[in-house]
């Protein structure tokens, strides 16, 4: 039996135009603060939702979403991966 690895959302602030395009079309994973930057609620993709994860990176007008291999559990870095902690629930800063 074939193992389906988890994706993760991953996002670079650099190229982000803060338009909000990706909070529309995935506003389970992503929200957007008040300057119109998405914030991510999770950063790894349910597989229920990874067909609409593919249509968010597909659909930023900057390229700035990338779905990539979950790091795997022992690898795992800080929670919301890539995304600037500042704008994640978890750093408790929103
Ligand atoms: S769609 Fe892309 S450019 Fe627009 S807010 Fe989302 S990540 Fe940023």
């Amino acid at each position: 039996m074939a193992m389906t690895r988890e994706r993760a959302l991953t996002i670079d602030f650099t190229a982000c135009d803060g338009h909000g395009l990706c909070a529309e079309l995935l506003p389970e994973l992503v929200e957007l603060d008040e300057w119109g930057y998405p914030v991510f609620r999770a950063t790894t993709v349910p597989a229920g939702l990874v067909r609409d994860a593919r249509s968010a990176v597909a659909a930023c007008p900057m390229m700035a979403l990338r779905l990539t291999p979950a790091p795997a559990p022992d690898r795992a870095g800080p929670p919301g991966g890539t995304a600037r902690r500042e704008r994640t629930p978890e750093a408790g800063l929103r």
